[in-house]
């Protein structure tokens, strides 16, 4: 099926249940990302600064982009004047780089906290006595410029349907907790970014609200996934 195709079936089906596709175009040309915006995606996700930034300049100015890999504090300057969510915080000094550089422009930028949920020694995260500690931490409270709307995991890359839809139900309990605990009066605090291509069903069951889906919009990617990750 073309990219067009994929983005209305998929977009049907996860805005029926309000949830919002992320259309994760990371080593897909800019041609692939202009196909899926004139179905009518308006949000995409890159695991990279350069990628991001690259295709920010070629791209229609209303694309809401995410960012959805590790991101080194030394980079943020380069997406702080335009990206819409940082979905992968996972340090207090992260947090606190992306406060100054969106003070500089003048913005508040929304992020969600990544949260190590899979049972694999490579994935980025923070645990979650870390998120608990970072959240209660002085050099949270004084950050001006960041938005903390929701959290942010990815199941261990596994056929068994059950530890999957275990660790998101882990995310979406521990959401819960952190809602009534830090952030009760905050409606911006809504968000679970929880599946991708091969578990996002999963995901829309135990309570996502923003799914992250690559191959199955844009096909195999070409680069090798341990270049990509
Ligand atoms: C690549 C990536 C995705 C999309 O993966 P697919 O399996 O192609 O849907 C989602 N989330 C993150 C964090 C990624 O790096």
């Amino acid at each position: 099926m073309s990219i067009a195709a994929n983005i209305s079936l998929l977009k049907s089906e996860v805005e029926r249940v309000n949830v919002k596709l992320v259309a994760v175009s990371k080593t897909q040309p800019v041609e692939a990302v202009r196909e899926a915006y004139e179905a009518g995606q308006r949000v995409f996700g890159e695991n990279t600064v350069q990628e991001m930034t690259e295709k920010y300049e070629q791209l229609p100015k209303d694309i809401e982009w995410h960012l959805i890999g590790h991101l080194q504090t030394n980079k943020v300057k380069y997406i702080a004047p335009f990206v819409t969510l940082i979905q992968s915080v996972d340090s207090l000094k992260l947090l606190q780089e992306i406060d100054k550089q969106a003070a500089k422009n003048n913005r508040v930028i929304d992020c969600l906290l990544q949260v190590y949920i899979a049972d694999e020694a490579t994935k980025f995260g923070l645990g979650f006595d870390e998120v608990v500690e970072l959240l209660g931490s002085a050099g949270f409270s004084a950050l001006q410029h960041v938005r903390i709307t929701g959290v942010m995991g990815i199941a261990t890359n596994t056929d068994n349907p059950k530890q999957i839809r275990e660790e998101f139900y882990e995310l979406a309990t521990f959401f819960k907790g952190l809602k009534a605990s830090y952030f009760r009066k905050e409606d911006s605090f809504k968000e679970i970014s929880m599946g991708m291509s091969g578990d996002y069903k999963i995901a829309v069951e135990q309570g996502s609200t923003m799914v992250r889906m690559g191959s199955t919009i844009f096909g195999k990617r070409v680069i090798p996934h341990w270049k990509n990750n």
